[in-house]
């Protein structure tokens, strides 16, 4: 709907969503705008333009990152030849028919999913479901990253299907890991796979067995078999080996938003640096950890402040080595926070 400040000024054409506390979404600028099905293919291809040259070293990257590509609330995750979307505000389901054809007409997929299952939509007053859009979507795709593979579930893994967001993260970890490495809050085991290409060996962490089921297939898919796969609470296993004085020359901790609101940040502050506190510990003298963090509400100054009073009270000298921000295929508007969520860090134990 076209928007109007107080004096009757035109701000722009917006999506609309009644029931929302986001009643208004901007689309463009341009009050005069239409935004039908040409408009669509046209916003839709800048943001495929965007991502080209990425598929020279993954076959599986985010091709709309909502606001971050001037199309806010939605998201569209390539996989090979198929695409997971999804569709998070009402008036964003309205052009569900044009959205569909213009990724049809800009990425000629097999098959279009809507991962809709997300709460989000329930504050728009929309279901949540997975449905099939367009062609078919097998159950598992396989994911090429940077030399390593690993399965994608497009109908029932977390988020789209796998987490696209650290792909050049794990990239450099591939490059820079040694010795004996730990990836903590493994999943299905991506980081500890680029890790398992340099490291002598790699322990693959996570709570869930059922993840590291999935981790360990994903080592045989690429005859690796320096792994070992744990189950365990990462922050009591991070305890016990302190305890026991191990030593690991690499480590990642890639842990599940620990701060999902701003009233949950101060407690979800202490969460992130006791994990980096008791890593940084365990490091070797000259050792790696790369660490992260997919809290919104943790900001880049936050984050980088954790990680200083964390590395204070570890006992060990820290050098920070890369500070990273958002990946390419996960553009972030400047003034628009909302937009950008992930940070991470390249740390190295100074002795
Ligand atoms: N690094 C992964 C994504 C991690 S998602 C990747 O790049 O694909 C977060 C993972 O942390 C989930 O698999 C979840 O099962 C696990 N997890 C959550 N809390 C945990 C805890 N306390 N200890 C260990 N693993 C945990």
């Amino acid at each position: 709907m076209r928007v109007t400040d107080q004096r009757s000024k035109p701000l722009g054409v917006a999506l609309w969503s009644p029931h929302s506390e986001i009643s208004l979404r901007l689309l463009d600028a341009n009050a005069d705008a239409v935004i039908d099905a040409e408009w669509w293919n046209h916003a839709i291809g800048r943001a495929v333009a965007r991502r080209s040259g990425l598929e020279q070293d993954a076959n599986a990257f985010r091709l709309v990152h909502g606001e971050g590509d001037l199309l806010p609330s939605l998201v569209v995750d390539r996989y090979d030849e198929w695409l997971v979307v999804q569709l998070m505000s009402a008036g964003l389901e309205t052009f569900r028919v044009e959205i569909v054809e213009a990724l049809r007409t800009q990425v000629k997929p097999t098959g279009i999913l809507a991962r809709n299952d997300v709460p989000l939509r329930a504050k728009e007053g929309l279901g949540n479901e997975v449905e099939l859009l367009f062609g078919s979507v097998p159950d598992e795709i396989e994911v090429r990253e940077h030399g390593v593979r690993y399965l994608a579930a497009p109908w029932r893994g977390q988020k789209t299907g796998a987490f696209l967001d650290q792909r050049e993260n794990r990239a450099l970890v591939g490059k820079i890991a040694h010795g004996q490495a730990l990836d903590c809050f493994s999943y299905h085991g991506s980081f500890a796979l680029h890790l398992a290409q340099r490291a002598d060996h790699v322990i693959a962490l996570d709570a869930s067995a059922h993840a590291l089921t999935r981790a360990e297939e994903n080592f045989r898919r690429n005859n690796l078999t320096n792994g070992e796969f744990v189950e365990a609470n990462a922050f009591e296993y991070l305890k016990a080996r302190e305890r026991e004085r191990v030593r690991f020359d690499t480590i990642v901790l890639d842990p599940p938003a620990f701060a999902k609101t701003r009233s949950a940040l101060e407690s979800g502050l202490r969460g992130y640096k006791e994990v980096n506190l008791r890593a940084m510990r365990l490091l070797a003298p000259g050792g790696l950890l790369f660490t992260a963090s997919c809290s919104f509400h943790l900001s880049k100054p936050l984050f980088l402040e954790m990680l200083e009073a964390a590395a204070a009270d570890s006992g060990r000298r820290m050098m920070l080595r890369e500070f990273r921000g958002q990946p390419l295929d996960h553009p972030e508007l400047l003034g628009v926070p909302e937009t950008g969520y992930i940070k991470s860090a390249l740390l190295e134990a100074v002795d």
